[in-house]
């Protein structure tokens, strides 16, 4: 997938309106030290005639006996930026006050280093190919901070744990520790919703997360092998697909499965691994059942690099639906289990 000349145009607008806005803060914090500081401003002024004088040094020019030595040149202009540093604290500012720093500092909000698409750029490119997932509205609602164990008491609540558990290590140690994680159990665990609450972790932290339906997924991957016209499009996903921070591809096993995407599914984790990326796969499948339908070589990558974590319990779908039918009878139903 690749975007389109306006969806390009749109991100490069957004890179210039940030450096116009970084400048005229610049700006604005500039003037206001220049009006609070009189010495500052009249040391800045002194910046440039002394630079130059530097510079002839440098250069060896002799100009009449303005031009210092280099020794002694140098130290001017660190002094004079030193007494800048002290009176921008005795005024009660920060001494960085006036350097507005980039939002990204990789690529100074240009989006490009060295020609080539900076990460921030990358991401935003992810976020506007892939927003078909609505991931960006899932993480609204669905995060650590609503996270509930309302739904679940005894073996399924102790599963709940370890498996809530792992996903929160997961997020909090993602640029350390390489992990893939595998969540299965039966329909309306919370799986997906434990997936959505890592994404969201990850999205604040700025790495790129792509979300898919293992039936969208398989089907768009289809739609570009099969046709030869969209070579160029296939790469493009493909790439995003094994190169983005967190690929996390929800309900596994609802897709119409063949052979095909049997060996897309391998490919694609195999792709990951070999990068080191992560992945979190959610499914309703058994493990026997996920090798009985993919592959062995399937079930062995899983098996092998994946932490598995089963889910069980009621389907919170059916207790919530149940709990709003009561309230609205008025009969007062616990928020616990209900069977
Ligand atoms: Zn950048």
């Amino acid at each position: 997938m690749a975007l389109t000349r306006e969806q390009y145009d749109d991100i490069m607008r957004g890179y210039m309106q940030k450096q116009n806005r970084r400048h005229q803060l610049r700006m604005q914090r500039r003037d206001e030290v220049y009006r609070e500081i009189p010495e500052f401003k009249a040391l800045a002024d002194q910046v440039p005639e002394v630079a130059v004088n530097y510079l002839h040094s440098r250069l060896g020019i002799k100009e009449g006996e303005r031009s210092g030595s280099p020794a002694l040149v140098r130290p001017e202009l660190e002094k004079i930026a030193e007494r800048k540093k002290e009176l921008l604290r005795s005024h009660g500012y920060p001494e960085d006050y006036l350097l507005v720093a980039p939002e990204c500092p990789l690529c100074g909000d240009t989006g490009f280093i060295d020609g080539r698409k900076c990460r921030c750029f990358k991401l935003k490119e992810i976020e506007i190919l892939y927003s078909h997932s609505h991931l960006q509205e899932l993480v609204k609602e669905q995060n650590f901070d609503v996270l509930s164990e309302a739904y679940y008491e005894g073996e399924d609540l102790r599963r709940f744990r370890i498996a809530a558990s792992a996903c929160r290590r997961m997020a909090a140690e993602f640029d350390e520790v390489f992990r893939n994680l595998y969540l299965y159990g039966t329909v309306g665990t919370g799986k997906s919703f434990l997936s959505i609450c890592i994404a969201r972790e990850l999205l604040e932290s700025g790495h790129s997360v792509i979300y898919f339906s293992a039936a969208a997924l398989f089907d768009k991957l289809s739609m570009y092998s099969f046709d030869p016209k969209a070579r160029e499009e296939l790469r493009s996903f493909t790439a995003d697909l094994y190169g983005c921070d967190l690929l996390i591809i929800d309900d596994l096993g609802t897709e119409l499965t063949n052979q095909f995407i049997s060996a897309q599914l391998f490919t694609c984790l195999n792709e990951r691994h070999m990068s080191r990326k992560s992945t979190v796969i959610s499914t309703n499948l058994s493990l026997k059942e996920m090798q009985t339908r993919y592959s062995d070589r399937v079930f062995s990558r899983i098996t092998n690099d994946y932490e598995l974590y089963k889910l069980t319990g009621s389907d919170i779908r059916v207790l919530k639906r149940r709990q709003r039918t009561a309230a609205s009878s008025g009969s007062g139903l616990r928020q616990t289990k209900i069977t």
